[in-house]
């Protein structure tokens, strides 16, 4: 059993390892549903971490360009806070090691992405950030004493009594699926996203959105579930998760073609492959969705030099025996970023007692709609660190009781349930949804988890894409992320961040 001080950390990504040091002294437990190191999405984030460092940058322009690209709903005083403690996340990750760029003055160097207004993106090797920095931060733990990290199990159930938050059982995800139970007054959720329950996604194979359900289930509150950001053009050649072929190449003169050889962006958008990421990724998605396959056509002079100019692309398409000089890369745009998660204020609390949550299984509210590319991991650190504050601050735990709340059996989902919750989360809940279609894919899930009601059990993969279907019911406009066809105008009215529990559902 832990100790009644013991903080328990759920998930040992960027959000989970990050705020687990900085709750030293305190003992922390994490719990891991793989190796530590492993099964995380944030050693596959590339591009870096978007910081107002340089020169001529400020907290005040950072958060101009994340309200900007956030739709209209972002929590301006949760992105103040984000932009304004950035510089000293990103130090405190420089003092833990983390070997950032640098350029020929010696400073950090910074990089520019889509919709910054100045170049304020750090990063390692390039493309290797989020490698880099779980490389660190695991043979950090590794180290502190403070922390024990608990691997290959998974959370699968909290534990709540009048007093809020006191434990969670997990499951070992080894053949045995032995449970245990774990005790603590604080715990936090760092589940990571949901990329998983779509069909391609770039996600960890672990990102199954398990913290939102398990949040979900003692009645936490959630929030813009209906947000989910899709990358146009991930390869769609079966690998899981799917690889990224960066927009850079489209910059570079790659162009989109179905398999007859048509650019039929050109039909869509005046700027054709360089339109905006969700206007080339519904179009992708529609052309898929009336039986096409799409290709991103990089064929000549750019794949001849892609193994110099884009060398990770290049050794995806090597590692896939793709040539690109002279074969088009399979693409699909792929579930990329949840913005939203389990509704939190700006010192990372939940609407429960005791529970916390940070990363990309938190809804902060900085993201708005849409999230200012390289912000998430910001976000992480950010209010990682001010949960690990705020816990420290607090009195002793008031005991845990030890009282046996019931629980109910938790399983995982079977493959071939997770085949088909996929395919109708990609088709009907995807970068283009309409209320008819959304009601077909709830009432579709909602059956696949009468099987698991009818012997007793719940699934919590489940429970997640019907909250996510529900919000996406519920706001009939189109707004950032959310395209529906069905209300294609953005609407005034709805200006707001959207808020569902599991009452709503049930
Ligand atoms: C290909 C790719 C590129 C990206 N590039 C960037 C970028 O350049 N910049 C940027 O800011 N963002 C980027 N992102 C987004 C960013 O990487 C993620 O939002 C961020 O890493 C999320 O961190 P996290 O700690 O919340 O989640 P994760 O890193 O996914 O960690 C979640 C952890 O929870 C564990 N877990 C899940 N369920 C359970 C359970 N039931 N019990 C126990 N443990 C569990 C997982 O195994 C994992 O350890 C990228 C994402 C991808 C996929």
């Amino acid at each position: 059993m832990t100790d009644k001080n013991t903080v328990i950390i759920i998930g040992a990504g960027l959000a989970g390892l990050f705020t687990a040091l900085k709750l030293a002294p305190l003992n922390v437990k994490v719990i891991s549903s793989k190796s530590l190191g492993s099964g995380t999405s944030s050693q596959w984030a590339q591009a870096g971490i978007a910081a107002a460092v340089g020169q001529n940058d400020s907290a005040n322009l950072h958060k101009h360009d994340t309200i900007s690209v956030g739709a209209g709903i972002v929590d301006e005083y949760a992105a103040g806070i984000m932009v304004e403690a950035g510089p000293n996340r990103i130090n405190d990750l420089i003092n833990l090691g983390v070997p950032f760029d640098k350029g020929s003055n010696n400073k950090l160097l910074l990089k520019k992405e889509a919709a910054h207004g100045i170049n304020r993106i750090v990063s390692v090797n390039g493309d290797m950030t989020g490698k880099a920095i779980m490389k660190t931060l695991s043979e950090t733990v590794k180290k502190s004493n403070h922390i024990d990290v608990i691997e290959n199990f998974n959370a699968v159930e909290l534990l709540k009594d009048q007093d809020g938050i006191f434990g969670v059982v997990i499951q070992s995800n080894l053949d045995n699926k032995k449970e245990q139970r774990l005790y603590s007054r604080n715990i936090i959720i760092a589940t990571g996203g949901i990329g998983q329950l779509y069909e391609v996604t770039t996600n960890a194979i672990e990102a199954k959105g398990d913290g939102i359900a398990i949040a979900a289930r003692i009645g936490a509150d959630l929030s813009d579930l209906e947000f989910v950001q899709f990358h146009p053009t991930a390869f769609n050649i079966g690998i899981d998760p799917a690889p990224l072929a960066t927009e850079a190449l489209r910059g570079d003169g790659a162009k989109i073609i179905n398999e007859l050889n048509e650019r039929f962006l050109l039909k869509t958008h005046q700027q054709a492959e360089l339109a905006p990421r969700d206007i080339v990724s519904r179009a992708i998605f529609n052309e898929i969705k009336n039986g096409h396959k799409v290709y991103l056509d990089c064929r000549g002079e750019l794949g001849k030099s892609m193994k110099k100019t884009f060398p990770t692309v290049y050794g995806f398409c090597k590692d896939n025996n793709i040539n690109p000089e002279n074969q088009a890369i399979p693409i699909a745009p792929a579930a990329h970023y949840h913005m939203g998660g389990i509704s939190t204020d700006a010192n990372g609390k939940t609407s429960i007692n005791g529970l916390w949550a940070c990363g990309e299984s938190a809804s902060t509210g900085v993201h708005g709609a849409n999230r200012l590319a390289s912000n998430s991991l910001l976000e992480a650190i950010v209010f990682g660190s001010i949960i690990a504050k705020n816990i420290k601050s607090l009195p002793n735990n008031t005991p845990v009781k030890n009282s046996e709340a019931t629980t109910s059996k938790v399983v995982p989902i079977n493959s071939k349930d997770l085949k088909i919750l996929k395919s109708i989360m990609t088709r009907k809940v995807g970068v283009e949804r309409n209320g008819e279609e959304l009601d077909e894919a709830f009432n579709e899930i909602l059956t696949l988890n009468q099987k698991y009601k009818k012997n007793n059990q719940i699934n919590n993969t489940i429970i997640t894409a019907l909250l996510i279907i529900k919000s996406a019911i519920k706001r009939k406009e189109h707004r950032g992320s959310h395209y529906r066809s069905d209300f294609p105008e953005t609407n005034s009215l709805l200006n707001n961040r959207s808020k569902i529990t599991i009452k709503d559902i049930i």
